[in-house]
This record gives structure tokens, C-alpha cells and sequence, in this order.
């Protein structure tokens, strides 16, 4: 869904005369495949976050092997490194690889590396001591396992310099309001619940932090699930507004006077025609087939 997606965007914008320079999304095996064969020409780049999160989670496994209980207190910067990689070498592949692969050299105290592009660390000279991983121990090995990991490194030279996607995932937020997953809509219905949710983003996307009477800005606190119950303050954003209802009970009207009765307006509807269904790309199966094979597995292992 993710690649047929991307297609139906890609060339939605293409047909609408935008010319796509840069694209950012996360790894992704066919979305990548198919921007690498199909659009060599745009930029992709990769989301900070979803690397940073894989990375994390690797990191995370690997702490609680025997022995490497010393990773615990690094998986925070390590994740942090990734964003500042991305952030600091403007696009720069080259620069983003020696940047990332310095962190081995600096959970190890030296912050003196063998690239010309980035020859020692960008940080101040640290004053408080850190609890560093010995060289060449079991701890050291598996984070340099997951750090030099071959697909990440090629994936991490193509760290998104600027954008990110979590106005995407707050978008998506939106979208689960307007259409809920547990519920099936087919195209048209979805379609106008998708653009009921892009009306509503665009117009209180970027809403101002809300005030109380003493003029004071408000925060709350919350408890993000990745942060393992560590309090994250938010700002409390001043209310949603809704002009864009003002508008579509416009165009209502406006269709209501130019088509003339509710039979031509049913027609009108009817010549919009639905994509066809992604299923339908693939070969037909025969559910009798699927059913036996389930079957006999099962049946094999004696359930
Ligand atoms: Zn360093």
C-alpha cells in the first residue's frame, strides 16, 4: 500500500504540473527500489526518526546480552547522533558516513578519527567523565555490528537534511479521526474523509501555543511510550478552528445551483471512477488451495 501509494502521489503531482526535487520516507525495501529505478532523478532521502528508532531497537536487544549491560547508557546519544548527522552535513553522503562511524571511536573516548572529512569529534572537550566502553569488548563489538551494518550505511549517507516526516505521522493522527482503521470505506467515501482530514490539517497545523489569563504560555506533561514513562512537556496549543466548513457549505450551495436535479447529480457521481483495487494487480488466488494448505501444515505439526 505504501509503494501504491507513493505512485498515485507522485504522479497526481506530476499531472498537476509540481516538479518533485526531493522526496523524504523511511526505509522502506520496495519504495526504495522503486525510486531508485523509476525516479532516478529526485533526491530520496530517509527519515531521521525511523533510523534512529531501528537503531535504537537493535541497540536496545543487545544491551541485554551477556556482557554488554555497558551499551545501556549510550543507546540515548547514539540515537541523538543520528539526527545530528543528518541535520549538520547538509546532504553531504560522504560526510554523513564518517560523522555516524566516528561514534565508534567516541563511546571508546577518542574523539580522534581517520577520516579527512571529519577528522575529531565536533563536541566541546568533555569535562565530566563518561562511562565508556572498552575497547575491543563484547559490548564494543556488538554496537559496531549494528553501527556498521552494511544496508545502514548506505541508507544513512541519505539521512534527510531538513525535512522530516512527523508532520506525516501528526497528519496521519487526523486522518485516523476522520476515517477510523476499523472501519472499511470504499474509494469515493475514503477519498472525501481524506480530503475532510487535509482540510482540517492544513488549516490547524501550525496553531500558536495557547496562553492562560495571567498571559502566561501553558504546558502539560506527557508520557510517551518511548521514553519508558520519562515526563516529555508539550505545549498546549490554543483551540482548533473550523472555517473550512464555512467553505465546503459554499460549494455545496454553488453545486446545488448548477446541477439541476438529484438524478443528474447521482449520474455526475457515478462518472467518477474509482482506481482499480490493488488486489486486482496480483494473480487470482483459490481460497479451496489456501484453506488445504493451511490444512495440512497445521495437520504436520499435529495441531
Ligand atoms: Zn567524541
Amino acid at each position: 500500500m505504501e509503494l501504491e501509494g507513493l505512485k498515485r502521489s507522485l504522479q497526481f503531482l506530476e499531472d498537476a504540473g509540481v516538479t518533485v526535487t526531493d522526496l523524504t520516507t523511511d526505509r522502506h525495501s520496495s519504495v526504495k527500489k522503486f525510486m531508485r529505478e523509476i525516479y532516478p532523478s529526485i533526491n530520496h532521502w530517509f527519515d531521521a526518526w525511523h533510523i534512529a528508532k531501528g537503531i535504537t531497537k537493535k541497540l536496545d536487544a543487545s544491551s541485554k546480552k551477556k556482557l554488554c549491560h555497558t551499551i545501556s547508557p549510550w543507546i540515548h546519544s547514539i540515537s541523538n547522533h543520528v539526527y545530528w548527522c543528518g541535520a549538520s552535513s547538509d546532504g553531504n553522503a560522504e560526510l554523513v558516513v564518517a560523522k555516524w562511524k566516528s561514534v565508534m571511536n567516541h563511546i571508546v573516548d577518542i574523539h580522534e578519527h581517520p577520516f579527512e572529512n571529519f577528522p575529531t569529534c565536533a563536541h566541546d572537550e568533555l569535562v565530566e567523565d563518561r562511562e565508556w566502553i572498552a575497547e575491543g569488548s563484547r559490548a564494543h563489538v556488538e554496537v559496531k555490528s549494528i553501527v556498521t551494518n552494511r544496508t545502514l550505511l548506505a541508507d544513512i549517507g541519505k539521512l534527510s537534511p531538513h525535512v522530516q516526516t512527523s508532520s506525516v505521522e501528526s497528519y496521519h493522527k487526523v486522518v485516523c479521526f476522520f476515517a477510523p482503521k476499523f472501519l472499511h470505506f470504499f474509494y469515493h467515501s475514503m477519498n472525501a474523509r481524506l480530503i475532510l482530514a487535509i482540510l482540517h490539517f492544513n488549516e490547524n497545523s501550525n496553531r500558536q501555543q495557547a496562553k492562560n489569563k495571567a498571559g502566561k504560555e501553558m504546558w502539560q506533561l506527557s508520557f510517551p511510550k518511548a521514553k519508558k514513562g520519562e515526563p516529555v512537556a508539550k505545549q498546549v496549543k490554543v483551540p482548533c478552528t473550523y472555517a473550512y466548513i464555512d467553505e465546503l457549505l459554499d460549494e455545496v450551495m454553488a453545486r446545488r445551483e448548477a446541477i439541476p436535479s438529484y438524478e443528474v447529480a447521482r449520474q455526475d457521481l457515478e462518472a467518477q471512477i474509482a482506481p482499480e483495487y490493488v488486489k486486482d494487480q496480483y494473480d487470482k488466488v483459490d481460497k479451496l488451495t489456501v484453506v488445504a494448505t493451511r490444512k495440512s501444515r497445521f495437520t504436520q505439526l499435529g495441531i
